[in-house]
């Protein structure tokens, strides 16, 4: 029998931790110098006059964001837990809310997810999920690639293809240019295993994305 269960990260209190070796982590290679050299000339660019107070500090204060956004949290490898009571049970985290930078406009996007998948005596320490979103907002991104990473590591965190994962996203590049729409959204999912082959595993997941696992919208 298949049962429900909807945990936000703070409840995790499960089981014996195993390690568990997460992906290899890209190496910064920011060069924070150069990019506030860059900051200032962009500056330069577009009519400004770097040299006013207001814009003193300025490049370095964009360049030490840069840097900071696209180094990798190394707390967030994924901790997995033996649980042998969690027999085919479906957990539903959410409220995994995250910015994270679109590749095509550099602007900021707010990415909510929510991660389903079916605890087979092994079940992940949910205060990793938050990290495992974070890490893959710091880079620059679109939104499906990070619904993917995102449901790939999982399953290869709980070593089973059963991995669904749902995100609605805010895209400042839709809201402050383009069309300028206010209060689009844009919701993606990847599911995989028995979330692809099984309807109402796939129905149940998505009822409790929408209801109890965070609201479902930004
Ligand atoms: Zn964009």
């Amino acid at each position: 029998m298949t049962t429900n269960a909807v945990r936000r990260p703070e409840t995790a209190h499960l089981g014996r931790a195993v390690s568990q070796p997460g992906e290899e982590m890209p190496v910064s290679t920011v060069n924070t110098p150069r990019v506030a050299e860059l900051v200032r000339e962009l500056l330069i660019a577009v009519g400004e006059d770097p040299q006013r107070e207001g814009l003193l500090d300025t490049p370095t204060r964009v360049a030490s964001w840069w840097r900071t956004f696209l180094s990798p949290d190394p707390s967030a490898m994924a901790t997995r837990f033996t649980e042998t009571h969690a027999s085919d049970q479906l957990v539903v985290v959410g409220g995994l809310k995250v910015w994270s930078l679109c590749e095509h406009h550099l602007l900021p996007m707010q990415l909510d997810a929510h991660v389903g998948y079916l605890a087979n005596g092994t079940v992940l320490g949910l205060s990793k999920f938050g990290r495992i979103a974070q890490r893959y907002a710091g880079r620059l991104q679109v939104q499906e690639r990070f619904t993917r990473q995102l449901a790939e590591e999982v399953a290869t965190a709980i070593a089973g293809p059963d991995v669904a994962v749902t995100v609605h996203g805010v895209h400042l590049c839709m809201s402050m240019r383009g069309v300028r729409m206010e209060g689009a959204r844009t919701s993606t999912v990847h599911a995989a295993g028995r979330f692809r082959t099984d309807p109402l595993l796939s129905q149940q997941f998505l009822t409790l994305t929408t209801t109890a696992g965070g609201g479902g919208a930004v």
